[in-house]
């Protein structure tokens, strides 16, 4: 049998794991803690851990990151990794620097089936699903390979953002033990105010997050019209804006945020109109409780589409915000090392295997009505 990447567990996991080893299960609760708030990965170092146990978990398991093919660290202090997933497949991870925290953008799957039509991630298709040890590696690598930088045995990353590659509500049996590690007392302990998933739009598994394990939510919204969103975000043709928000609205009633955010691509005279920021207006207000994310489009040559200007992504802003929408414009992080959505892993796909691009027809602006 292969060896067992302990990485992929949750405590519970953990706990029936240890079970099975006939060991009692705050053993458990004790190797958790050596793995995730130590990073530990020898099991000779875990020195309070019954010897028994030790020799136990030698051979069947293991605690191993995913092999990093690059690291970029950019002028304004963002990190971006590149790991390797096998198979030709890369996915990121992005470490955001504030003054008062430390983002880590996370990916759950290697490329991505929705193919949105701005999306660097959506280009490449769909190659597979990422498991619970790949997606909690990216945050136990990252949290503990800065720390060292940095010299300190205090927390680093204090908010994780699910907005690396893939649809993270497309993979959700291996999303939620990862959220929980995440959020666990005895694993990172973050907040759940301060773990958001970004979705766009998986009306069905935005209920069962709300039941499951409720963390801040972001709904990548991208138009205020079906026609719209259609062309931009293709699962909209199954989940439709109203179906979404009534999702949203569903979400609310457990989320750890009296909020939605909502996030909005900007893209030049495809959906940033002063009267597309009215129709958004008429969408959401007294509708739904959020905030709006402007997102200023990364640009990729094989998207076609141009960056709003910012006088017309200001123009929008200021049309949201007169009509008391809280509106913030994302500052562009990283811009010199890509440290955008898909950007770098898509370069490294282009070269080490072949794919076929999407074919794609021009999106047509929708004529307000
Ligand atoms: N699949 C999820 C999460 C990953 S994408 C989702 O779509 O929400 C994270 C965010 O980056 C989404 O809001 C997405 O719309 C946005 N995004 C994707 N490509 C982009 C680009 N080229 N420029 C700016 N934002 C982009
Ligand atoms: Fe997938 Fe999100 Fe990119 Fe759309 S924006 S293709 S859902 S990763």
């Amino acid at each position: 049998m292969d060896a067992v990447n302990l990485l992929g567990f949750d405590l519970t996991g953990l706990a029936a794991y240890c079970e099975e080893l006939g060991e009692k299960k705050f053993r458990a609760t004790q190797l958790f803690r050596w793995i995730h708030q130590k990073g530990a990965s020898d099991f000779e170092q875990m020195s309070d851990l019954a010897k028994s146990l030790r020799d136990k978990l030698k051979g069947r398991a293991h605690i191993t990151a995913l092999p990093v093919i690059s690291e970029h660290v950019s002028a304004d202090g963002t990190i971006k990794w590149l790991f390797d997933v096998g198979a030709g497949n890369a996915v990121e991870a992005v470490f955001i620097p504030e003054d008062d925290r430390g983002t880590l953008c996370v990916s759950s799957q290697a490329g991505c089936a929705v193919g949105c039509r701005f999306c660097s991630t959506g280009h490449q298709g769909f190659s597979r699903n990422l498991t619970t040890a790949e997606i909690t590696a990216q945050l136990w690598f990252a949290e503990h390979a800065l720390r060292k930088r940095q010299n300190t045995t205090e927390r680093v990353i204090s908010n994780v953002v699910m907005m690396g590659m893939g649809e993270p509500l497309q993979n959700y049996d291996q999303l939620v033990p990862a959220l929980k590690t995440m959020l666990d007392d005895h694993g990172y302990g973050l907040s759940r105010r301060r773990v958001t998933v970004s979705t766009s739009g998986v009306v069905p598994m935005i209920d069962r997050l709300r039941e499951d394990c409720p963390v801040a939510l972001a709904v990548s919204l991208h138009a205020p019209t079906d026609p719209l969103r259609d062309q931009l975000v293709p699962l909209n043709k199954k989940y439709p804006i109203a179906e979404l928000l009534a999702a949203c609205n569903r979400y609310l009633e457990k989320a750890p945020r009296d909020f939605i955010t909502f996030e909005y691509c900007m893209l030049q005279e495809v959906n940033d109109a002063p009267e597309q920021a009215r129709e958004l207006v008429a969408l959401l207000k007294h509708k739904v409780s959020c905030k709006i994310n402007l997102i200023p489009f990364n640009p990729f040559p094989a998207s076609g589409l141009v960056r709003s200007t910012n006088a017309r992504v200001q123009a929008f802003a200021d049309v949201l915000i007169q009509a008391g929408i809280v509106t913030t414009v994302r500052k562009t992080r990283g811009d010199d090392i890509d440290a955008a959505c898909g950007q770098l892993a898509g370069e490294v796909q282009d070269r080490t295997r072949a794919h076929i691009r999407m074919v794609r027809a021009p999106v047509t602006v929708a004529k307000s009505a």
